[in-house]
């Protein structure tokens, strides 16, 4: 949810902390303050307010609104390591606003600003570009007033870091220097879940005795009240010693207690996006973070499928906020439901087996898991890698990370060679795994091949987990383009899709196999063309219904990069209708509308009659809108349609549009045939080309032309009639001349002679 105005914006962003350049998940449960999910607040200025407002704002909503005790608030401000020449300056004029702030409220600034070096307070996306210094809001939880302060950074929960606030206003170079940005922006992104931990968790700052928790929040309670019900064990929020993975079984339980409720939400959100637990990247990510879970529920003793039914009560939490929680909790519930069955179904003998493994190691005086077994488990069991560490952790024993690696990699070398080609037969493709179509977005996406496949006729094609290409449907044709495997590259003719997978087709044999990673592209030129003859595809039929009326209705239509028919019924156009609909599309172009879109349970949207839609087409549960003109989101455009394909943002993109032909393709079925964009462009100057050519041989500027054609029209007719009063005359002399023979000659009767073709 986020509310606009043009420089302005504050939002809810969903947070996911699992993998990459921001891990938290190995924390997760161990403390109390960092999840695998969360929800980060910012309010943010694009070129708009900066510094000064940011941190006045940002103190006001703390201490005045929410009344957070200010002498319990430290600020943080950048301040480079000169000594590793780093090139960046000081953030002097931070640190200037935080001086007044506290000046102002009777606090040391001495005391309560604090400096940070790159690590801490520095934003940077990438090596190069923009980037800036940050300033951040700390909390001191410590009862103690003596020792405040000096725990800002340093990783202790009784001082912990609430809001982040980021001023982009330096450009990184490439050459290690900074320069300024044309415009300064804010950034700012504070911890939901840690906020109100301290307002719930301090009884509105009365009592800082205990530990302040994310958990002990009405955010998490009824996940718990949940879990008690479903398992009997009580959370008692008690936490393990830092460094320790917890020694008391009350201890253990709470960590579970904190990871399950932790990673229900991870999963829950991750699907509803659209993003599945599997076997490759984040998928495996979120795999990964579901059997750990899943682990967990056996400290709780709960053995049969527990964690898809916690989904529900993320859904009756947070649905409101987040409907997309809500429209596809089916989804969720099965997702999850189906992979807890097939994990479970290990996962107790792969406990026993590790119990059985640590005693035998105990025996042979080590506490070290060797590469073979951690792999053993990987491969027959399903314990990711992470899992058994976790266990080993738990139990104070380490894994052979190198063995294991070695081991994996020898496993993927004989997959690739097992599995280059498959013979497959494409009829079969529609029960492999859905392809996630990413093209609604970007023209280009690295994948995983999950497939390659081959037919008889020496035919290849490959199935990807992630694609950019839009695969032939709707009358959209399918996207051409190219695969990139380490700097190879492999054309790809055409995408199709059966059931859900897509296949590209391959122009001829490719030398990459099953799980090499492929940079995708789309050949954008070509794909932009069909999207323009989309977009124009819907203004047609749009102004089809505004000229001839409601009664028209679609009956097929092809769109492809260089022309579009649409077939509907009706028994014939006008030429000034033809004309009529052709103009209102032009001026609906020249208007530049945005085109928005957005997906809704098609229940919703069924007999809403301003809806276009094909009679008899199935749609899915959940179904796209194509809007032209209105609002977005609203569903009040003037053109919309149920529509899978992709299209421009706005009408301008299309250019120009001009209607080819109007004619009949069976009864009662009208074919109108038309081009936009570059293609009407070049039937107009290919039709000014021939005008020049006809005027050239006929000898007449072109304005002449018609005057000319139509005075050559009559000569030619003039011509035709002279020529016949001629030949009759003609004909008239041969005949007298005949008949004259005739009545010379001595035999009589028959006249004989050949007179020449006569027209
Ligand atoms: P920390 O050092 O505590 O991990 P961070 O420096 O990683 O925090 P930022 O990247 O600046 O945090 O994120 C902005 C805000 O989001 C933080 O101030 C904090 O309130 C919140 N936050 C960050 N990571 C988490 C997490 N894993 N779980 C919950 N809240 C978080
Ligand atoms: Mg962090």
């Amino acid at each position: 949810p986020c509310s606009f105005s043009p420089a302005r914006a504050a939002d809810t962003q969903k947070c996911i902390r699992a993998g990459g350049k921001h891990n938290d998940l190995e924390d997760v449960g161990l403390d109390t303050y960092h999840h695998t999910f969360f929800e980060m607040l910012g309010n943010w200025s694009f070129g708009d307010y900066f510094k000064k407002e940011a941190i006045e704002w940002s103190w006001e909503l703390i201490t005045k609104v929410w009344k957070f005790p200010k002498e319990r608030m430290f600020a943080t401000v950048y301040r480079p390591d000169k000594s590793q020449g780093d090139p960046s300056e000081a953030d002097e004029e931070a640190y200037e606003f935080w001086k007044i702030i506290f000046e102002r409220e009777g606090l040391d600034p001495e005391q309560h600003i604090v400096f940070g070096n790159k690590k801490d307070n520095f934003w940077m996306m990438g090596e190069t570009g923009p980037c800036g210094p940050c300033s951040e809001l700390h909390m001191d939880l410590t009862p103690d007033a003596d020792s405040r302060g000096k725990l800002v950074n340093m990783d202790d929960p009784r001082c912990i870091e609430i809001w982040n606030l980021v001023f982009i206003q330096l450009n990184a170079t490439a050459d290690g220097s900074f320069g300024p940005l044309p415009a300064r922006h804010v950034d700012t992104g504070m911890g939901f879940e840690r906020v109100t931990a301290i307002i719930q968790g301090s009884k509105n700052f009365t009592d800082f005795s205990s530990i302040i928790s994310n958990y002990h929040t009405d955010i998490f309670q009824p996940l718990f009240d949940a879990l008690e019900k479903a398992s009997g064990f009580k959370y008692q929020g008690t936490v393990p010693k830092p460094g320790s993975s917890g020694e008391t079984s009350q201890e253990k339980t709470d960590i579970a207690f904190r990871v399950i409720a932790d990673h229900i939400r991870t999963l829950s959100f991750s699907i509803a996006d659209g993003i599945e637990p599997g076997n490759t990247d984040r998928n495996y990510v979120l795999r990964r973070i579901l059997r750990r879970a899943v682990r967990y529920g056996r400290t709780l003793d709960l053995h049969d499928t527990f964690f898809y039914k916690l989904a529900e009560v993320v859904c009756d939490s947070m649905g409101d906020i987040f409907p997309e929680i809500r429209n596809r909790i089916d989804r969720i519930r099965e997702v999850l439901k189906t992979e807890e069955e097939s994990f479970n179904k290990t996962l107790d003998r792969g406990i026993e087996l590790f119990g059985e493994e640590k005693e035998r190691c105990l025996a042979a005086g080590t506490k070290r898991l060797t590469g073979d077994f951690t792999f053993k488990l990987y491969d027959t069991y399903g314990f990711p890698k992470d899992l058994t560490q976790l266990m080993a952790r738990e139990t104070g024993f380490e894994v052979d990370l190198d063995g294991f690696e070695r081991l994996m990699e020898q496993q993927r070398e004989r997959a690739r060679s097992s599995r280059k080609t498959q013979e497959i037969k494409v009829e079969d493709i529609g029960s492999f795994a859905a392809t996630q179509f990413v093209g609604f977005e970007s023209v280009s996406s690295s994948g995983s091949v999950l497939e390659v496949i081959k037919d008889a006729n020496d035919y290849y094609g490959v199935i990807l987990d992630v694609s950019p290409f839009y695969a032939e449907m709707g009358g959209q044709v399918g996207d051409s383009g190219k695969l990139i495997v380490g700097g190879e590259e492999f054309r790809i003719l055409n995408t199709r899709k059966i059931g859900e997978t897509f296949i590209h087709d391959l122009d001829g044999q490719p030398s990459f196999s099953v799980e090499d990673t492929v940079e995708a592209k789309v050949d954008n030129m070509r794909r932009k063309a069909i999207e323009r003859h989309h977009t124009v595809t819907h203004l047609l039929h749009w102004a089809l219904h505004e000229v001839i009326g409601d009664s028209v209705k679609q009956k097929g239509s092809y769109v492809g990069p260089d022309k579009l028919t649409f077939d509907f019924n009706h028994s014939g156009v006008s030429t000034s209708d033809l004309q009529d609909i052709q103009r209102l599309v032009n001026e609906r172009i020249l208007e530049n509308t945005t085109i928005s879109w957005q997906t809704v349970p098609y229940a919703d949207v069924r007999n809403n009659p301003d809806l276009m839609q094909i009679f008899g087409e199935k749609y899915g549960e959940e179904v796209r809108v194509i809007q032209i003109g209105g609002e977005p989101g609203k569903l009040n455009g003037y053109s919309m349609e149920l529509c899978g394909g992709t299209h421009t943002s706005a009408t301008g993109e299309i250019g120009g549009f001009r209607i080819l032909s109007e004619s009949a393709v069976a009864a009662g079925i009208r074919r109108i045939e038309a081009v936009c964009g570059m293609q009407a462009y070049e039937v107009g100057c290919q039709e000014t080309e021939l005008i020049k050519t006809l005027s050239h041989r006929i000898h007449c500027p072109t304005t002449e032309l018609d005057k000319k054609v139509v005075a050559l029209v009559e000569q030619h007719k003039a011509l035709e009639k002279n020529i016949k009063t001629l030949q009759k005359s003609q004909a008239e002399s041969i005949a007298k001349h005949l008949i004259q023979q005739v009545a010379e000659s001595e035999k009589p009767g028959v006249i004989c002679s050949n007179l020449g073709e006569i027209e």
